[in-house]
Order: C-alpha cells, then structure tokens, then sequence
C-alpha cells in the first residue's frame, strides 16, 4: 500500500480525506487509483489527454519524482506520495513554504541552477519565495535588477522616483533609449518582467524617507542599497538595524567600487565603518566626480551574489568584509570589519533606536537656511554676460571647471582656473576687475565668488546655472554633460 497526501486545495474532490491509502506498483498507477476513488479529483491532476497537469508535482517521500522517471517511478510498500499543486509565478499573495513550488516552465528556465548542488530545487524555491527591496533603479540598481530578475527571486520591491534622461545610459543599462523620459521604476519594471513573467515586483514611487522607510522596508528579507548619496545611505542602514534585516552595500565612484554586507547576523553596520558622514561637498557625487559606465555593473553584480547566498545560505557573504574594486588597476582588495560595540546603532548600548533626521546629520539644509556668503546680487544672468561680450564690455570671465570639462565645451574668451587652483591664482587676477566665474551648474562658481570676494575682490558675479544654463537660453550648440 502507498499512502497518498492530499493536499488542502485538492480536499473538497476526496471527500475531505487529507490521506488515501492505494495499491499500485507505479507513481502513475497510484494516481490513477487515487482518481477512481475520486472521479472529481482526475481533472485537477490530469489533462484531457490524460497527462499529469503542469503544474502539478509529485513527490516520493522527499523526492521530487520528476528529476527521476517521472510518473513510471516505482513505488515500495510503504511509500509516500505528496502532490503539490505549484502557485503560478506572480500570485499576489505569497505563498506559504511548502506551498511554494515550480511550474515545468520554471523547471527549464533554471535548469542550470537545477542541477547545481548548492542551488538545486531547494534552492530555487528559495529563491522563489525570497523577498527583496532594491533601493534605487539607477547604475547598481540596474544589473541588480536584471540579475535578480533573472535567477528567479520571487519578489522584487523597488524604490525610486526618478525618470530616465539621456545622461545615465553610458550605465545603467536596465533602461534604453526608448525609454527616456519614462519613469525608472516602470522602464525598470518592464525589462525585467520581461526577462522573468514569473516575478512580482512592487513599485514605490517616492523617496526613502524617515517617515517611510521602516513600513516599506520591514515587508522584504533583504535590503539592497543602490543609492548614491550620504542621507539615504545613513537611513538605510539604521533601518536596516532596526528591523534585524541584512543591508547589501554598494558604492561606486571614478573607477573604484566598494561592496560588503552590513547589519546581517553579527556583523557591522555601515555607522561602524562611517560612524560621521564626510562634510557636504568633500565627497563629489558620480554626477561631479563622474563614474565608469562599466563600474556599476561590476559592483551591482557583486551585491546581487550576495543577496542569492544569504538566500541559499551558502558560501561565505562579505559580511565584515569591505571589498575594495580599482578597475584601473583591476585589482581587489579587502579589509577586516568589526562590529563596533560602542556603534550608536548597533552597539551594546545604542543610542538611536529611531530614525533621526538624516539631510541633517549629513549637514544638509534646506536651501532656505542655507547661508551663502554671496548674495543673491552678486548673481548674473548667463543672457547678460552674453551681451557684456557682445558689447565688448571689460570684464573678466573665469571659468573654474576642470580641463576635461573644458574640452567637452566652453563659452569662448574664459579663463580656465579650476575651482581648487583658485586660491594658488589669486594674484593673477585684478582685484578691481569686474570679475563673472562660472561652472557647470553654477554651485562650484558660487564657492568662487565666495572666496574671491573674501580675498578682497569687490565686484564678483556668479553666472546662474552655470554653462547648462548658457546651453538653455544663450548657445543651444552648446552640449549639456
Ligand atoms: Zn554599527
């Protein structure tokens, strides 16, 4: 006899048995048992052609039969047979663990993770019903996104607000051409449901916030940083600690790449490591530094590996270890990270058990409270500046880029003096000259006019916008970078 365990949704068909006892040499031969004992019950296991339902599996004590020979599999005495009717790929609601399983679809698709033994079917449906938050839909987010996609994590929840501009193709290649101006989130969306139908993905259309933060995150087993800026990364991290969720970090900029696990069992946070975030303006951001269009996905893909291991529960994360990438060098380097006992938010003692105000402990004001040393006459149109050439006024126009901006474009008779160098070139300049600095966007030129005014200077003007802005209302020829 073989024991036959009845599944709860298959019940109401056997007469609310939840076991049937069957006498049958062969998987197939049980099954066809267990439908003449109950008719009702043939059309949920078997087609009109008297196929086993796809999404029907079976297994033999703890066996998934179809790794082996399918429904022929013979049967000893005391058997047991589970049938486990799969949930379709997307369900809303997740499904419970034993419920959880793969359609033959899903079979094929990860095959090759199938016959993996670290990954295995054990393993897929782990990663089925895995829950994952990415926080940003830009360079990280986007190999995370197609990768997570890809091995077939159950759910995906992504956070941002931002839309595609022409200037983040050189790397986040989650988005295309066609795709500017779209909302990240739903260009994002559409590759990857397109790369696996079988994913939900939960959009959230806003910034990470003190406010929301903890509701939106505490849903997901796992937090994946893809932002690129101190505030959030702070806020991230003391969520992450609070709600005992590991925190996969990564950061990019030029050509060198960081990425570690934080908040994940024992281990560090990111407030061990960086218990103060650096001062305002002292880190430039990929947007002023630049960044590698390669770079991203290097760092994104390592986040990603981690993120399926702490899934499986194999191999070793980088938890309390920051691994370091200089693409220039093609070098890898990593160094030890300890839990810091005294850490304010994962210490012994913490001294932030909620989140704070994170745009201020980065020392970000509104720019309402900000105090510019320059006020806001010592601004001047880039229209105006354009007719102080035209006229052949005498004026001096500085422009405090770096040389590589230089070469991309310029406004014709500046003079180049890199914002840093200004202070070794001030004797270069006369002090009752009549003096317009400007940059890209025009936040470097303000902390010239600054400076320059400090040191005497008396008529310093900021050109507003910066050369974006010349671009916009002076000189369209003029590219934007
Ligand atoms: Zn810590």
């Amino acid at each position: 006899m073989a024991k036959i365990l009845i599944p709860t949704a298959l019940r109401q068909f056997t007469g609310q048995h939840d076991a049937v006892e069957v006498t049958a040499g062969t998987v197939s031969e049980a099954l066809h048992a267990l439908t003449e004992k109950f008719p009702d019950v043939r059309k949920n296991l078997f087609s009109d052609q008297g196929k086993l339902r796809s999404f029907v599996n079976v297994y033999v004590n703890d066996e998934d039969i179809r790794y082996l020979e399918k429904d022929a599999t013979k049967l000893k005495g005391d058997d047991t047979l589970s049938i486990v009717p799969s949930i379709a790929g997307g369900s809303t609601s997740v499904a419970d663990a034993e419920e959880v399983a793969l359609s033959n679809e899903e079979v094929m698709r990860y095959s090759r993770h199938l016959i993996l033994p670290e990954v295995g079917m054990g393993g897929q449906l782990k990663l089925k019903k895995a829950k994952i938050i990415l926080i940003g839909a830009g360079g990280l987010g986007a190999p995370l996104g197609l990768y997570l996609a890809a091995v077939g994590v159950g759910r995906v929840g992504i956070v941002d607000f931002d839309v595609v501009d022409v200037s983040n193709l050189q790397r986040q290649v989650i988005h295309g051409t066609g795709d500017l101006g779209r909302k990240k989130l739903d260009s994002a969306a559409d590759k990857m449901q397109d790369i696996n139908p079988h994913l939900q993905i939960d959009k959230y259309d806003v910034a990470l916030t003190s406010e929301n933060a903890l509701e939106i995150l505490s849903d997901y087993d796992i937090v994946i940083d893809g932002t690129d800026n101190f505030p959030t990364r702070y806020l991230v991290n003391d969520a992450c600690v609070l709600l005992k969720k590991p925190n996969i970090y990564g950061s990019i900029y030029r050509f060198e790449g960081q990425a570690t696990v934080f908040a994940y069992e024992d281990g560090p946070c990111y407030r061990c490591l960086y218990p103060e975030p650096p001062p305002p303006g002292l880190v430039p951001s990929c947007a002023e530094g630049g960044v590698l269009g390669i770079l991203p996905g290097m760092i994104g893909i390592i986040q990603a590996t981690e993120a399926v291991k702490i899934i499986l529960g194999e191999g070793t994360t980088l938890k309390g270890r920051l691994l370091l990438y200089d693409a220039m060098n093609m070098a890898f380097r990593e160094l030890k990270l300890r839990r810091d006992t005294a850490c304010p938010v994962c210490g012994d003692h913490p001294t932030v058990t909620k989140l704070i105000d994170y745009q201020a402990f980065c020392g970000i004001h509104p720019p309402a409270t900000a105090a510019p040393v320059a006020a806001s006459a010592d601004v001047i149109d880039p229209v105006d500046v354009k007719k102080k050439l035209d006229r052949g006024d005498d004026f001096v126009l500085v422009d405090v880029r770096e040389p590589y901006e230089d070469q991309i474009c310029r406004i014709p008779g500046g003079k180049l003096i890199p914002l840093g160098e200004l202070p070794k070139h001030l004797n270069e300049l006369d002090r009752n000259a009549y003096i317009v600095a400007y940059c890209r966007s025009g936040a470097r030129s303000h902390k010239a006019v600054n400076l320059l005014k400090q040191n005497g200077f008396k008529n310093v003007r900021n050109m507003t916008g910066g050369i974006l802005a010349w671009s916009d209302k002076v000189d369209p020829t003029v590219p934007k970078y």
